[in-house]
This record gives structure tokens, sequence and C-alpha cells, in this order.
């Protein structure tokens, strides 16, 4: 009999009426059961964020930072009981798994960092003007108020670590909305957040319901969503709701550009290499996976045959083995969808080099080139392990390439000419060019989002902080 998992309102364990069920992509078997809020219970949690939310500003920064110390230090503790429940729940393999928690272990501990250094304040003279004579100004941010933060299934730890470090390092008090598929991940950081003394209305974690959302989404009292997730759901929130601060993480076609100069033998094996990996890791359901190679016409021949090679290497199968690099999509229903498009794309005229098949929630690494550029595959963010190549003639054209879409998260360039790097920064309409490696590459410090359809905001702990603050003046004038 499978235990029903208690969600977290308030700071304490609670259970409403209804229950989650949680089965296993890779086996269809259930393996858990989670206790799903009543709105009177939601209502409470809203109510105890927003009446402990300046009690919570104002909680010295060492006590915050210390609660998100010992999340931190938890997360290694239990680690590898963590890394099977991500496994569990969301069908990712183990090695992967287990990189996602090392990734939140460092969350929490850079916002413990960045609390102690974060707000220590600017000052200004104002004497540079007439008037300002004998006053200074002091800015400092306060938080915005109430952070709402909804989460996808495909990183359901480290998506979570992403909201609630940076609001406690704020001092905001935040409401969690883990994803419905994966809701045991991002449970576990309240078992982690009970062992601290935070005030207790300052944290909640909620498996509410998506068709119970809209009460949150709307609740004047939470000013705040930080919202990661698909860019259907993302815009009809931030469209419900035009006079609140939203942030919007949301899909990308990730590009990977092979320029001329990156062109000997051991270039194009690590470009090759790193493409197959990331095009593949976590089934291609990361937001950063590769989905289109842009090579030029001067490696194209030599770069494909070892892309090709590099994917059906990828082991695929169990994803609680240790040798697996690829497991199962997230639902049976995720990995028709992706047959459909490839299939879409071969019978418009597209070349299929490796994969296109399917078996369950099983898709397998696949590659195509000369696909038509009005097919879905080609315009849309496919969330699979599915990679097209296109060649292309000069890096002006690859550029072209890159924009050439209705997202803009990261692409990665491979070459080694320096002035091409800051060409390819200027040029490209993203949140961030990785020079030397694919666009899946993110430090979790580092400021991260998308522009175009790709999102608004920034993530990566310090730049959710400034986006869940703002600054407020102090003018103090010498009497
Ligand atoms: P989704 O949009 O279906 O769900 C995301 C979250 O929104 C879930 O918690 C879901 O329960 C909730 N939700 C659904 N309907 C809602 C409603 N009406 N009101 C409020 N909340 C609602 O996305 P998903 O399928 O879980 O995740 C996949 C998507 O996430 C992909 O598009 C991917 O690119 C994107 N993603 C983006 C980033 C990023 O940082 N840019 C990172 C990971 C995933």
């Amino acid at each position: 009999m499978i235990p029903t998992r208690a969600f977290w309102l308030a700071g304490r364990a609670a259970s409403g009426e209804k229950t989650l069920a949680i089965s296993s992509p890779w086996t269809g078997r259930l393996i858990g059961k989670v206790s799903v809020p009543t709105d009177e219970q939601v209502e409470e949690a809203v109510a105890s964020a927003y009446a402990v939310r300046d009690e919570f500003a104002a909680t010295p920064a060492y006590v915050r930072a210390a609660a998100l110390d010992h999340v931190s230090k938890r997360l290694v503790e239990r680690s590898e009981e963590i890394a099977q429940l991500i496994s569990a729940e969301n069908g990712k393999p183990i090695k992967w798994a287990r990189g996602e928690v090392g990734r939140a272990v460092s969350v929490f501990r850079f916002a413990a960092e960045e609390t102690r250094r974060f707000n220590s304040g600017e000052a200004q003279r104002l004497d540079t003007d007439t008037g300002g004579q004998g006053r200074l100004a002091l800015t400092r941010r306060f938080p915005k108020g109430v952070v709402l933060g909804i989460t996808p299934f495909n990183f359901p730890l480290n998506q979570c670590a992403h909201k609630v470090a940076p609001a406690i390092a704020a001092g905001a008090p935040i409401i969690l909305k883990p994803a419905p598929n994966t809701p045991l991940s991002g449970l576990i950081i309240g078992d982690l957040l009970a062992e601290t003394d935070l005030p207790a209305g300052s944290w909640s974690i909620l498996p509410v319901a998506n068709d119970r959302m809209s009460g949150l989404v709307q609740d004047e009292r939470l000013p705040v969503i930080s919202f990661t997730g698909s860019e259907r759901v993302g815009y009809a929130i931030m469209d419900s709701v035009p006079r609140k601060h939203c942030t919007l993480e949301l899909g990308g076609n990730g590009a990977a550009v092979v320029l001329a100069d990156f062109a000997s033998d051991e270039d194009l094996d690590w470009a090759a290499k790193r493409i197959a990996v990331f095009s593949n890791y976590q089934g291609g359901q990361s937001c950063i996976s590769v989905q289109r190679v842009i090579a030029d016409a001067a490696v194209y021949d030599r770069l494909l045959p070892r892309i090709v090679a590099a994917v059906e290497s990828q082991v695929t199968g169990d994803p609680s083995d240790d040798r697996t690099d690829v497991g199962p999509l997230v639902s049976e229903d995720a990995a028709c969808r992706v047959e459909s498009w490839v299939d879409e794309a071969v019978g418009s005229g597209a070349t299929l080099y490796t994969g296109g098949k399917r078996e369950g929630a099983s898709y397998a690494p696949t590659v195509l080139a000369d696909v038509p550029a009005d097919t879905t595959l080609a315009c849309e963010e496919v969330f699979g392990p599915v990679l097209t190549v296109l060649k292309v003639s000069g890096e002006a054209e690859a550029f072209a390439a890159v924009n050439d879409s209705k997202y803009g998260l990261q692409t990665g360039v491979f070459t080694r000419d320096l002035q091409a790097a800051f060409r390819a920064h200027r040029a490209l309409e993203v949140g961030g060019v990785v020079i030397g490696d694919v666009p899946s590459y993110r430090a979790d410090q580092m400021p991260y989002g998308g522009v175009k359809q790709s999102g608004v905001g920034r993530e990566g702990v310090k730049f959710a902080m400034m986006d869940y603050t703002y600054e407020r003046v102090l003018v103090l004038t010498d009497l």
C-alpha cells in the first residue's frame, strides 16, 4: 500500500480531501500519491504568507542564509534517495537525476551566499544639481511581496529550487505550485525547510490542480508570479494579470552553430559528441536542449556522420540503470506528439538519418536533415530527442538561421575565433550565447532566460532576487 504524501501548508505538513496519483513514465506503475489542498487550505496559505511578509522581509540575513545553507547541506545528505525519486517520477536517467540534485545543492548554496551580500545598498550624492545640497540618497531593495512560483515537470527538483531559494534570499514569502505529474521531488524541499526556523507562513508547497489555479493567479495578495513552463500556459497567465510582475521562462528550439573554423577532427568530434548528448539528455525535454544544428558548408559533410554516430551511441532504456543516457518521455502522449511531428517532416521531404521510432513513452534518438521550413518540427519546440541539421554558407547565414525562430533562449556557437564570438554575442537574438559548446550549458548563478516567445525576465539566483524586489530610495536631508 502506497502512503499518501502530505503537502506543505504555511510551513507544516497538511492533507486535503483529494489525492493525486503519480506513476512512473517507464513502468506505468503507481509510485506515489500526493494529497491535494482544498480551496480553504489554499486560502490559509495565502493569508499566512501575506500576514508574515513584513516580518519575513525583516528577518536577519544570517537567519535566512543559515536556512538556505541547511537545505543545501541536507540535499547533499539525502542526494541518492532524492535522485532515485526524480528518476522514478520523471523517467529521467539516474545519472542525470544525480546531476539535478547537485545543481539544486548549488542553487541553495548560491542563494545563501547572495543573502549575505545582497541589499547592502548604494549611497548617491544628490548635490550634483541645484536643490540637492545637503542631501544623500540611500537605495535599498525591498520584496515586492509574496511570490507565486509555478514549475514544470522536466527538472522537478531544480526548477522548484530556482523559485524557492531566491525568494527566501530576498526575504519574500513563497507559495510554490509544482508540476502535477512530478510533485514528489519539489515536496522534498519542504521536508528540509521544515527543519529550519524560518517564519511558519513564509513558505508553502501546494500541488493545486490546474483548474483551481486561477484563484491563486488572480489573488492580489500575490503580486509576483514566477512561471516556468509552456508558452501556452505562461502567456495565458500573464495576459490574465497584466498588472502583476510576471517572470516567464518558456520554451525554445535551441541551436548549435558550427562555424567553418571549427574544422579539425578533434573539434568536430567534440561538437558532435556534445550535440548528441544534449539533444537527448532528459529525452530532449529541456528548454535549452539542442534541437537545431546549423553547420557551415565547409564542415557539414564531416560533421553530419559524426553526429549520427554519436547519437546512435546513446544508450536508451531503463532510467534506473546507471548506463542509460536516454529514458522515456514524460508520457506516451508526449512520445506520440513527437512521433507525429517527425512523421510530418519526413512526409514533407525531410531525410531521416537515424531514429524515428516510438515504443510506448520512449522515442528513439533521431536525426533529420532537409526539414522543410514550414513543418511543425522546424517551427515549434519539439521537447523530444530529435535533432534537425541545416547546411548554411558562412557566419551571417548561420546567425540569420538562428534568429529565424519565434524563440530566443540560448545558442551554442562552436568556434575558436574570438571576433566571431563577439559578433555572435551582438547578432543573436537570445538570452545567452555559449561559445565552444551547446546551448544547453547553464550554470545556476548566471542570468538565464529568453527573449521573443521564450519569455520575459531572468532567473539565476541573484537575477531572480532582483526580479522579486524593487528599489526604494531613502533621501536624507542634512538639516
Ligand atoms: P506546462 O505549461 O504544461 O506546466 C507548467 C506548470 O504550469 C505546471 O505546474 C502546471 O501544472 C501549471 N499550469 C498548467 N495550467 C495552469 C493554469 N491554467 N494556471 C496556472 N498554472 C497552470 O509545462 P510543462 O509541460 O510542465 O513543461 C514543459 C515546458 O516548460 C516546455 O515548453 C519547456 O520549454 C518549458 N521549460 C522552460 C524552462 C525555462 O527556464 N525557460 C525550463 C524548463 C521547462
